[in-house]
């Protein structure tokens, strides 16, 4: 604390990333990384960027790399916005389209940078609590808001909801807008963007940081309405013209084309989070239906944050969240079968212990 701050930043409790360890040869399970490399053809395109134009500046509307969204996702690039990082997006997407007189509602148990975004503009809000199985239902929303905001499959719990429980929000908030945050689609989930062709108030954010491998880029897209998308472009040419540089459009842009090595790996992480999820069923765990790349589990009999701590005694690091409701669960990445396989073998034996 100093006098020089402002009451803002007095006033804010700043989200906490995951711990980003300095230690080498760490398991790495705690912050929904991919454990495989980004596609080759993204790493090419980023090096052959890497020339005398970077003392330009990028094209502020990043142009290209929204062409190439658009045709992945069969839109107008009218209807995208890209930003660094979805991060930045939804921060964006808080000041521009959720901060209304009514509260923006999501889940008491959700992304946690939310409520943080909310007192960084502040934005008011209330939280709408999960059923008991964790499932979000969209009854639950049926009260004035200003907006309603939660990913698809939710986070920490990584439990999808069916799209037409989505439409469903949609037809009954018309003057609201329905943000989706779909940082894990790619895992399980159907993706909303379809609905964005007949529904003016859905906004549905996605991330390469996590399907496409390419957290250290930072880029992430929105596809919506143009009325919305013209909402973020205002707030981003008020605060950053040039969020994503000459190597993150270059890479973004090759990791888009590159179709099977997307394909390929994605499937590979689907495959080793059915195989983790039964093998920690067999080890007692309760294991909540997965449609991401990272499962939230709890031990009837195991207190989760001793677990926590003794697999970072073996070089192993998951997520443990110390809020109500969840500090009995672990949420676990999934990493390669290798990573997994040390995973499991760990809690066998820090199991056996107690
Ligand atoms: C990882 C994550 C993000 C942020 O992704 P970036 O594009 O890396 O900023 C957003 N929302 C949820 C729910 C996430 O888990």
């Amino acid at each position: 604390m100093s006098r020089f701050w402002s009451d803002v930043v007095r006033e804010l409790t700043p989200y906490v990333p995951g711990e980003q360890p300095k230690l080498a040869n760490l398991v790495k399970l705690n912050t929904n990384e991919n454990p495989y490399g980004p596609s080759p053809r993204a790493l090419q395109a980023i090096h052959a960027a890497v020339n005398d134009t970077l003392r330009l500046y990028p094209d502020p509307n990043a142009e290209a790399l929204k062409a190439a969204i658009a045709s992945y996702h069969d839109v107008n690039a009218g209807n995208v916005f890209v930003g660094n990082g979805s991060d930045e997006i939804l921060a964006h997407v808080f000041l521009g389209l959720l901060k209304h007189a009514r509260p923006v509602l999501f889940p008491d148990i959700t992304y946690s940078f939310y409520p943080v975004y909310c007192g960084l503009y502040q934005v008011a809000f209330e939280t709408v609590p999960l059923a008991d199985d964790f499932s979000i239902r969209v009854a639950d929303y049926a009260r004035p808001n200003g907006g309603i905001i939660f990913p698809n499959p939710n986070a920490p719990t990584g439990m999808a909801l069916a799209l037409a429980e989505i439409e469903q929000l949609l037809a009954a908030n018309p003057d609201s807008v329905v943000v989706i945050d779909e940082a894990y689609i790619d895992f399980g989930g159907a993706s909303a963007i379809p609905l964005t062709r007949r529904y003016p108030n859905l906004l549905v954010v996605q991330t390469l940081s996590k399907s496409r491998s390419l957290a250290g880029l930072r880029v992430g897209f929105a596809v919506g309405h143009a009325d919305l998308i013209e909402a973020l472009e205002r707030v981003k040419n008020s605060f950053n013209s040039y969020p994503l540089d000459r190597l993150a459009s270059a890479g973004a842009i090759a990791a888009f084309a590159d179709h099977d090595y997307f394909e390929q790996t994605r499937q590979a992480v689907i495959d080793s989070r059915e195989q983790l999820a039964s093998e920690l069923v067999a080890l007692g765990f309760e294991v909540l239906p997965s449609a991401a790349n990272f499962i939230f589990v709890r031990h009837p009999q195991h207190d989760a944050e001793k677990s926590a701590l003794a697999l970072r005694q073996r070089g192993i690091v998951v997520r443990h969240f110390r809020l109500p409701r969840i500090e009995q669960f672990l949420r676990i990445t999934v990493g390669t079968d290798e990573q997994c396989a040390a995973l499991v073998a760990a809690l066998q034996e820090i199991l056996d212990e107690r």
